[in-house]
């Protein structure tokens, strides 16, 4: 659905309005539309796991990243590796390194640290610098955000620190455009060998992606992103929706399974669909029955946690089961920023979605073994059909009250389930990434 404060704002009265009454002046948010993943200059910095292997990191995803700084540059990206700091006292290099360029940021400018994860530091003062760089990264976004910028933290381990590629290349470019303030942790089960795409233009080529919910809103949009790098998309939808998804999967070139994911025999139907087996399963499907706890009806209570993760639950052990998800493969539930802050009227609605982090954090090192990941995207305000549904004023505050002042595109969401896709993602496992703009609910 459209934002129709941020186009009213856009001509001169509205911008005058905006400037005089200090209201939201939500910003042009850059998309990713082909080519390039970053086309402007990086700087990078810093030193710790990652020192010397950055600029070979970031060549191979196509950056060209510099440490030299130049006076009158607009810096696209900004990588600061500070994993090695390990004292309080340590953290002013943070400071050090940022303070002089943060007037030199282009528009929509990607800042990215990089730091060690805090439980795997060996002293105090280390746990305190690499703990401390969460709230330097989440503050920095608050600050940066006013013309499209973000920053992001991602924690790495020894072992998984070649892995970042991948992570580098999805949260420097336009395909991260509403990631914001978020928290990557690379390694934490014992998944940490990144492939590389034969052609990074389509890495993923020859993969079969399923998606539930794909026939609109942001099942469409992961479908059509996926397609487009390369994989063979298996839409899945309920039956009064099989028109609109059988015509995505014909442009698309897919097939559908029309089938609801809570019937019983839903499992073995999907998994007698999929042929030898499928790379990627999106648990996107999911519905609001909203009412306060005081009104709730059970069977709109159980339908939103079955749809959300009880029938994702079954599927994906019949299909582990049956060795239907390859080796590379990857899960992926869809949870909210209403599991993870809570929403007045949806009690039932945050359990579901709350439960879906309890999914992929218990099942990624299960599965670590099989060489499959396990991870959530908790989108924050979307631009879907679903909320169409809420009252106007919270459709407001959900759109303005976030670093970024607008609401995301379903592509926000599908970019992120690319990433989490790609082959050179596999250090990521049991992750929960908000794509939010940084909204202030929960954050
Ligand atoms: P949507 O209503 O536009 O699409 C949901 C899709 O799921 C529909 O195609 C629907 O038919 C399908 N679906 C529902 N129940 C099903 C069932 N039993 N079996 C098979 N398919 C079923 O919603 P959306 O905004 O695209 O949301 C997609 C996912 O993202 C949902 O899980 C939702 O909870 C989550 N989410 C959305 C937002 C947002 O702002 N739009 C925010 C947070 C989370």
């Amino acid at each position: 659905m459209s934002d129709r404060y941020k186009s009213m704002i856009q001509n001169p009265i509205g911008q005058f309005l905006v400037k005089n009454l200090g209201l939201p002046n939500p910003p042009e948010l850059r998309r990713y539309q082909g080519g390039a993943l970053v086309d402007g200059p990086v700087l990078i910095g810093g030193e710790g796991l990652l020192t010397g292997a950055l600029p070979g990191l970031l060549k191979a995803s196509g950056i060209d990243a510099t440490s030299v700084r130049a006076d009158g540059r607009r810096y696209q990206g900004l990588v600061l590796d500070a994993s090695g700091i390990d004292s309080a006292a340590g953290t002013v290099a943070i400071q050090e390194f940022f303070t002089p360029v943060l007037r030199s940021l282009a528009n929509n400018a990607k800042v990215v640290v990089i730091g060690l994860l805090p439980e795997r530091t060996d002293s105090i003062g280390a746990a305190i610098a690499q703990r401390g760089l969460e709230g330097f990264v989440r503050s920095l976004a608050k600050e940066i955000g006013a013309n499209g910028s973000t920053a992001n933290l991602v924690y790495v381990t020894p072992e998984s620190k070649d892995a970042i590629g991948s992570t580098l290349g999805f949260l420097l470019s336009p395909k991260s455009a509403f990631v914001d303030g978020q928290v990557v942790r690379l390694g934490t089960t014992d998944l940490v060998e990144a492939d590389s795409p034969a052609d990074p233009a389509k890495p993923l080529t020859g993969k079969v992606a399923l998606v539930t919910g794909a026939s609109r809103g942001l099942g469409a949009a992961m479908a059509r992103t996926l397609h487009r790098d390369g994989a063979t998309i298996i839409g899945l939808d309920v039956p009064p929706l099989a028109e609109d998804l059988e015509h995505l999967m014909a442009e698309l070139g897919g097939s559908s399974i029309i089938c609801d994911i809570t019937e019983q025999d839903a499992p073995e139907k999907i998994a007698s669909s999929l042929g030898d087996g499928v790379d990627f399963v999106v648990h996107n499907a999911g519905i609001t029955r909203d009412k306060r706890l005081k009104n709730m009806k059970s069977e709109n209570w159980a339908k939103v946690v079955d749809i959300s993760v009880g029938a994702p639950e079954r599927i994906t052990a019949h299909l582990l089961d049956h060795k239907l998800i390859r080796p590379g493969g990857r899960v992926i539930g869809i949870s909210s920023i209403a599991g993870i802050a809570g929403n007045n009227g949806q009690t039932n609605y945050g359990t579901a979605k709350a439960g879906v982090i309890g999914f992929v954090q218990a099942l990624a090192p299960k599965t670590a073994e099989a060489g499959i990941t396990v991870n959530a995207i908790a989108p924050g305000f979307i631009e879907t059909d679903m909320v169409k549904t809420m009252p106007l004023g919270i459709r407001e505050a959900g759109r303005r009250l976030s670093s970024l002042s607008q609401g995301g595109q379903p592509v926000d969401v599908a970019e992120a389930i690319a990433w989490y896709c790609h082959p050179g993602s596999s250090a990521i496992s049991g992750n929960v990434v908000r794509v939010c703009g940084q909204g202030f609910l929960g954050a």
